[in-house]
């Protein structure tokens, strides 16, 4: 019966490194990938997840039983904390209904299907571009997609004038999602003042944004200033939902271990929002998993692990902001043509260098460096001994 089933295209991001894999080359280099690679090109696990995962193995009352639908309490109520800020008057009116969700994409997804359900508007509006997934993920919950003006190539940063016009033109009601910080795949965030014109906009017209935060802590390094455009547009009192995840900021990919948060107007609102929020995800995987939301809630709970979280966090941004300057550094000292400057004003882990399909397509070819055709660069992928190499063929691609 599935005979006649074609072979479906690989995802166009994991597909890369598929594609590196399969090369012999010992100069290979992987900048598809969307982790965080330590100076020797290796996965990095924090040491301060590795010390909580200590006090939970050793921890013999530790159960395996079923979490709550909603996942960990513990678990959801610091998290909220995590993006809205310890003192959010939001969450002290316990006006934020919070559940532990399987990484940002769950947590999205999940978003997605409850505003399909209890929302009136089925329309989103996401960035030109965006992550990849996000498309896929509104469509297969039942929303419909539209985009707004987002990047000028002109530039290489943010058309804001198209993004007003557009988000101005969009029914009222629609749905808009944006991200919080670290906008993947540009690198390219609207300034604090741009923010308080898109808050403003959005709310006048009546918009419900929907914030995906997937690096926060991990564009600038500070965990406060990444929330911010968040905490702008909870602290007006309107409704928003976010986004949460664990994978980048903890290094907790592969546990799947993020939240969404619903900001309502009134606790009574929120209350209501969780037991449907239930409906939608008992039959979709009934409850999370325990382990990756132990890590966080050991983690926050022990202000000498938080510290230590916050140290190790900031170093990964670090590394990544040095690569962005390493790399301007060593295209400059090769006289590459272009303005190269938004290599060290874009932020978080990609950078989107402007080069066009055909330019990727010669720097995999002839030097064995991956990444997506849209040009887009994983900084956490380079270290100080691949710049040159990656600095080589960008140059060679730009003076073909
Ligand atoms: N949103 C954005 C913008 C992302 O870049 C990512 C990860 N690449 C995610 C969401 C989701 O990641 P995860 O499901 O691994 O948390």
């Amino acid at each position: 019966v599935f005979a006649n089933i074609v072979q479906a295209p690989e995802d166009p991001i994991l597909g890369v490194t598929v594609a590196y894999n399969k090369d012999p080359s010992p100069v290979k280099l992987n900048l598809g990938v969307g982790a965080y690679r330590t100076e020797e090109g290796k996965p990095l696990v924090l040491n301060v997840v590795r010390r909580a995962e200590q006090l939970i193995i050793n921890d013999q009352s530790r159960v395996k039983e079923y979490l709550p639908i909603t996942g960990m309490a513990d678990f959801n109520k610091l998290s909220a904390k995590l993006i809205f800020g310890t003192d959010s008057p939001a969450i002290q009116e316990n006006r934020i209904a919070t559940v532990q969700c399987l990484s940002g994409t769950g947590s999205l997804r999940v978003g997605a299907e409850f505003l399909v359900k209890h929302y009136h508007n089925r329309t989103i509006y996401i960035p030109q571009p965006t992550w990849g997934n996000h498309p896929k993920v509104f469509t297969m919950a039942g929303l419909s997609v539209k985009s707004y003006r987002y990047y000028d190539p002109a530039t290489r940063g943010l058309n804001f004038q198209g993004l007003l016009e557009d988000l101005g033109s969009a029914p009222s009601g629609a749905i808009v999602l944006l991200h919080a910080c670290a906008h993947n795949p540009t690198g390219v965030d609207p300034t604090t003042e741009q923010w308080e014109h898109i808050r403003q906009l959005v709310r006048s017209k009546g918009l419900l944004p929907f914030f995906d935060s997937a690096y926060q802590g991990f564009a600038s390094g500070s965990l406060d200033t990444d929330a911010q455009s968040v905490r702008m547009f909870v602290a007006d009192g309107g409704e928003c939902l976010a986004a949460q995840s664990y994978a980048k900021n903890m290094g907790l990919y592969g546990e799947r271990v993020g939240a969404l948060s619903i900001v309502c107007r009134t606790a009574d609102v929120a209350t209501r929002v969780e037991s449907q929020l239930k409906l939608v995800i008992r039959p979709m995987y009934s409850n999370p998993p325990i382990h990756g939301a132990s890590i966080v809630a050991t983690i926050f709970k022990d202000r000498d692990m938080y510290t230590e979280w916050t140290i190790e966090l900031k170093a990964m941004a670090d590394r990544i902001i040095s690569m962005r300057q390493q790399l301007f550094d060593a295209l400059r000292a090769r006289g590459t043509p272009g303005d190269w400057s938004h290599i060290v004003k874009q932020i978080g882990m990609f950078t989107f260098t402007g080069l066009n399909t055909e330019q990727v397509a010669s720097m995999t070819k002839e030097y064995h460096i991956y990444m997506t055709s849209d040009g887009r660069i994983s900084m956490a992928g380079l270290s100080s001994r691949t710049v040159p190499h990656l600095a080589d063929a960008i140059h060679a691609a730009v003076t073909r």
